[in-house]
């Protein structure tokens, strides 16, 4: 018999290698590198001991959706894996009022979809820094809303440049690019197709404005045929939540 978590492990690698060659053919047919999309492993709701088995599998970039579960589980690997190299973003809807908590724990927040959040995460990045409690700029992505529905977050198309312009300016932010989740009702291709546009326009203002993080368990295909350099897998990797 053998433990659960070697169970555990084995479902995980084997999911891994099955993302992982989805991506090489996405990248093949869209005549890209596939060492130039990043995999983002959404956790959310899965535990702390998962992601530790995900480290040992090689990945070292982990998504949450929420503040207080994410500083948890960043506590947990701490713990398990000591050694561990793991960058935590956050991707889902985020209330100023917790930027001060996140800043100690998270190193990108990839959901920014207002001038408010741009301000109160650089006054929190401000002040982790001043009382030591990270050292590095917070990257942020400027999260794109498509058919600007609320209830998925994101900006509308046009306000995305000044909002990047905004991030660009604060002392303790480092602009990484855009993200996007492609609408339900809209075909993903045309959503990527939008969103590519949008990037473009913001790498011209800001060269090192390079990522694109699209595609998610459902999507990816689409996203990495459309420019995605980052995406965001949970379901695919971990199981139904
Ligand atoms: C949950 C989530 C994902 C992962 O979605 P899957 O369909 O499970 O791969 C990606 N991006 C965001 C913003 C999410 O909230």
């Amino acid at each position: 018999m053998t433990a659960p978590q070697d169970d555990r492990r084995a479902e995980l690698a084997e999911a891994l290698a099955a993302v992982r060659e989805r991506l090489a053919a996405a990248a093949r047919a869209a005549g890209r590198d596939a060492g130039e999309v990043r995999l983002l492993a959404v956790t959310k709701t899965w535990p702390a001991s998962d992601v530790a088995l995900l480290t040992d599998l090689g990945l070292d970039a982990f998504g949450e959706n929420k503040e207080q579960e994410g500083a948890a589980k960043a506590a947990e690997l701490s713990a398990l894996r000591p050694d561990a190299v793991a960058r935590w973003h956050v991707v889902g809807r985020l209330q100023r009022n917790k930027a001060r908590s996140l800043v100690r724990w998270a190193h990108a927040v990839d959901s920014v979809d207002s001038a408010r959040l741009v301000d109160a995460l650089e006054s929190a990045a401000a002040k982790a820094v001043d009382a030591g409690e990270r050292t590095d700029a917070l990257e942020v992505l400027v999260q794109v809303s498509v058919d600007a529905d609320p209830g998925r977050g994101g900006a509308p198309v046009a306000e995305v440049p000044a909002l990047a312009d905004r991030v660009a300016g604060c002392a303790h932010l480092h602009l990484g690019g855009v993200m996007t989740v492609a609408p339900q009702d809209v075909a993903p291709e045309e959503a990527f197709a939008t969103v590519w546009e949008v990037a473009q326009r913001v790498r011209v203002a800001h060269p090192h404005a390079t990522t694109l993080s699209a595609g998610m368990s459902g999507d990816l295909e689409a996203a990495v045929a459309h420019g995605s350099t980052c995406v965001r897998v949970g379901t695919a990797l971990l199981g139904r939540r």
